[in-house]
């Protein structure tokens, strides 16, 4: 399979705290991986270094063959083929839900309203908001605003979904739409990499888990490996709280 994103001995401080330190791991095509470890472990900051809102102090980020890190790298094209879905949704309120699907479309793809307004009804009926293109997110649940977020970033048609723990800041009944929704796209064969605590979830959908604590990637592998039978005691322990 084809390798898609390589980090190469990444590194990130602000200021002296060392956040990262020589992360080294891949996603390949159709891959499912999920990141996991505990608050502060550095698992954000890996995410918002790969979509570049943060920039990392060493190393390098390889997508599909490039160093973005280059300077001569275009940054907006670059992010158009990563899908984000943060833990807060981040939909724009004053825009009702087909329009925050398309904004993005027409903006930074240049694509006509009609074409946008399609793709954004595919992605829409795919997450079960079909039915809501005209509210506004204050009026929908956050399970429902969080499978919207996703729909927006589905409807950019990238060529990797990130996600940043997209169900820690959900009511515990709307955990399982979200999670069904994931699920289905990792079935699809999509190319995912996702933040989560829902270990359960994580051991089902992954193809690889990747444990990170303080900064460094411990262990990672099968999840069957992973966390069945963690080979470090840093993931033990870390399980062993989780679960
Ligand atoms: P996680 O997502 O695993 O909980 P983060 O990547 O958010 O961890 O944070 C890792 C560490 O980096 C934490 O100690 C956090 O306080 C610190 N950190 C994150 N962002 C910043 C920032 N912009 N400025 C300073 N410290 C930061
Ligand atoms: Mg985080």
């Amino acid at each position: 399979m084809e390798t898609v994103i390589d980090i190469k001995h990444l590194n990130k401080a602000f200021g002296q705290h060392e956040v990262l330190r020589d992360v080294n791991f891949s996603v390949k095509k159709g891959e499912v991986v999920c990141l996991i470890g505990s608050s502060g472990s550095g698992k954000s900051t890996l995410l918002r270094c790969i979509n570049l809102l943060e920039t990392p102090n060493a190393g390098e980020i390889i997508f599909n063959g490039n160093n973005i890190l280059d300077d001569k790298h275009e940054v907006e094209a670059y992010r158009t083929h990563l899908g984000m879905v943060f833990q807060q949704f981040n939909l724009f309120n004053n825009m009702n839900v087909l329009a925050n699907c398309t904004v993005g479309q027409r903006k930074v793809l240049k694509r006509d309203q009609a074409t946008a307004e399609q793709n954004a009804k595919k992605y829409l009926d795919i997450v079960g908001m079909g039915q809501y293109i005209h509210a506004k997110p204050r009026q929908l649940s956050g399970g429902q605003k969080q499978r919207v977020a996703i729909a927006r970033a589905l409807a950019m048609d990238p060529e990797v979904m990130l996600f940043d723990e997209p169900t820690s800041a959900l009511d515990p009944e709307m955990v399982g739409e979200v999670l069904k929704v994931m699920r289905q796209l990792a079935d699809e064969g999509r190319t995912m990499l996702i933040v989560t605590h829902e270990m359960e979830f994580a051991k089902e959908v992954s193809d690889r888990i990747v444990f990170m604590d303080k900064g460094v990637i411990v262990e990672e592998g099968h999840p069957d490996d992973v966390l069945v039978k963690p080979k470090h005691e840093r993931t033990k322990a870390f399980l062993a709280r989780t679960l």
